[in-house]
């Protein structure tokens, strides 16, 4: 089979931050492992971890690059929640005979305890991710939306989350700008390098006896006696078990549906020029991170270096990067007056996993098969903590016992026309954000 060469990563703030990854290189020969993980984000890197600390002979096979998809390219903010269902509608979408209201719980359990889960991997594997657990918050862009601020704070707090209200004068103060009308903040979150931890991800499941191999993209699996056999172009694992994570890069013909399970769009992510330090200390002089209740989300955080990273989306993504850098530039001087003369020095877009109930899905896809995708833009905790969920499962843990429903695979209905869908999706956001 000819071979390529495994793609370059996007030229992201991250890829030029984090520190280098551990060296990895292609699958070579046949071997045989408990578990066999497909892809290098933060669900195969955490699984992997998991499935190594548990015991488990552990092959992890990535593509590209560590961190190549949505894990490398994000905000890095990490959320302990979703970004479109509360708890209760999280609870009530769990179907009876997928677990129900008990497991529902459970998985908004997961999702609460999830930043924290992201910050102590941190802390014990001594990871250099620009960890900063100073708290996330999600501001209001109008009036109206602070019931569903309220709704956000009362549902949380029920579930015992340290979440609490923000008037308009403590958003004013903790973002730095009179922009919104009050928020709500949840401390537990924060913001990382998200490259750096998919590194320190891979590291640290090295380092517990993991064998990770970049540049083998998984081209089949088969089910064979002894378990699941995975071919890469040079190599062939042979595995009881097996976790796909490939979430928003899953390619058609990977495992029949599975792509259709997901709508792949486009988030445009940028970094300016690092800010004074005068100017620093007026915008999230706290150092949280911040997402807003947009449709068309306005987001913002600070790396270690004093840049500012924000992004967005683009309805239609020709001509992108002049696009998005106008676009974006006149939404942070709308935002931060204060900003002053700028820069973008890197614009780079990933693909996020949308699903049409906005909820994240677990899959068991065959026995002994687990893949989950959905994240509707909030992952890095997510992802992370699913990533455990499906060790824990491959480790031996009944299904039934696992913080998350599993189910069978969903695919999307009309899958075809989801671009249209995504389009005509953002421009109503747009347009609902403005009259709201
Ligand atoms: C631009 C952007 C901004 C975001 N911002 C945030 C944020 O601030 N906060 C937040 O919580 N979430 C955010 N998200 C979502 C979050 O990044 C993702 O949910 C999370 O990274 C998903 O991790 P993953 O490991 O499941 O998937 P990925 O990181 O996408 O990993 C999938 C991997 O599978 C590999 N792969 C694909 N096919 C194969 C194959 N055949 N064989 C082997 N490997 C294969 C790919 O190369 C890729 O590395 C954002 C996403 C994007 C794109």
């Amino acid at each position: 089979m000819a071979e390529t060469a495994p793609a370059d990563l996007p030229p992201s703030l991250w890829a030029s931050s984090a520190p280098p990854p551990p060296a990895t290189g292609p699958l070579l020969g046949d071997c045989r492992a408990d578990v066999a993980v497909i892809g290098g984000g933060f669900t195969g890197l955490s699984a992997a971890l998991h499935l190594a600390e548990g015991g488990a002979e552990t092959v992890l096979v990535e593509a590209a690059q560590i961190g190549f998809g949505a894990s490398g390219r994000n905000n890095g903010q990490v959320i302990p929640n979703l970004s479109r269902l509360d708890p209760d509608d999280i609870v009530a979408g769990v179907r009876p005979e997928h677990g129900g209201r008990d497991k529902g719980e459970q998985l908004v359990a997961l999702i609460r305890d999830s930043a924290s889960l992201v910050f102590d991997l941190i802390r014990r594997h001594g990871i250099a991710a620009e960890a900063v657990q100073k708290g996330w918050f999600q501001p209001a862009h109008r009036p109206s939306r602070m019931k569903l601020v309220e709704k956000r704070v009362r549902q949380w707090g029920q579930r015992g989350a340290p979440v609490r209200l923000l008037d308009q004068e403590e958003v004013a103060r903790l973002s730095g700008s009179a922009f919104w009308q009050g928020g709500w903040e949840n401390p537990t979150g924060g913001r990382i390098n998200p490259m750096g931890f998919a590194r320190g991800l891979a590291g640290a499941a090295i380092a517990a006896g993991a064998r990770v191999h970049t540049g083998s993209p998984a081209t089949a699996i088969a089910r064979e006696e002894g378990g699941w056999r995975v071919t890469t172009p040079r190599g062939r694992v042979l595995a009881q078990r097996l976790v796909i994570a490939t979430h928003a890069y899953t390619p058609p013909g990977l495992w029949p549906g599975l792509e259709r399970s997901l709508v792949p769009v486009r988030s445009y992510q940028m970094a300016t020029t690092p800010l004074s330090d005068n100017i620093r200390k007026t915008i999230l002089p706290e150092g949280h991170a911040l997402s807003d209740t947009q449709g068309d989300l306005h987001f913002f955080r600070f790396d270690a270096s004093g840049r500012l990273i924000t992004g967005g989306g683009l309805i239609l993504p020709f001509g992108w990067d002049g696009r998005i850098r106008a676009r974006i530039g006149a939404r942070l001087r709308r935002v931060f007056p204060q900003v002053g003369e700028f820069g973008f020095t890197h614009a780079w877009w990933g693909y996020i996993a949308a699903t049409d109930d906005k909820a994240p899905h677990l899959y068991e896809l065959a026995p002994g098969v687990l893949a989950w995708t959905g994240c509707n833009g909030r992952g890095v905790a997510l992802a992370t903590a699913l990533g455990r969920e499906m060790a824990r499962a491959s480790l031996g843990r009944p299904l039934s016992e696992i913080a998350a429903p599993v189910e069978p695979l969903r695919r999307i209905a009309g899958h075809a026309f989801a671009p249209l869908g995504v389009a005509w999706n953002q421009a109503l956001f747009r347009w609902k954000d403005r009259r709201d």
